[in-house]
């Protein structure tokens, strides 16, 4: 029996996104607004936090951010 197969898909999980227009989203490391600009194409990085296996909240990275962070959420997926 594989054990904690299911418990393993609730796991926090980070996806890289381009930031868009609108976007009014803190970022945790530095604590700035991550801010879309015309002509810059920036990533973020979003991450799903679970606790315990349930999902409690989101929090947004610059991309470099989470980097310098050290990936607290895992490798981010494209
Ligand atoms: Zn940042």
């Amino acid at each position: 029996m594989a054990k904690s197969a299911v418990k393993s898909q609730w796991k926090s999980r980070a996806v890289s996104r381009l930031i868009e227009a609108g976007e009014m989203s803190e970022c945790e490391h530095c604590g700035e607004r991550v801010k879309f600009r015309a002509r810059e194409h920036y990533r973020q990085v979003i991450c799903n936090v679970y606790v315990d296996g349930r999902w409690d909240h989101v929090e947004h990275f610059h991309e470099h951010c989470y980097t310098e962070a050290d990936l607290p959420f895992g490798e981010p997926i494209d």
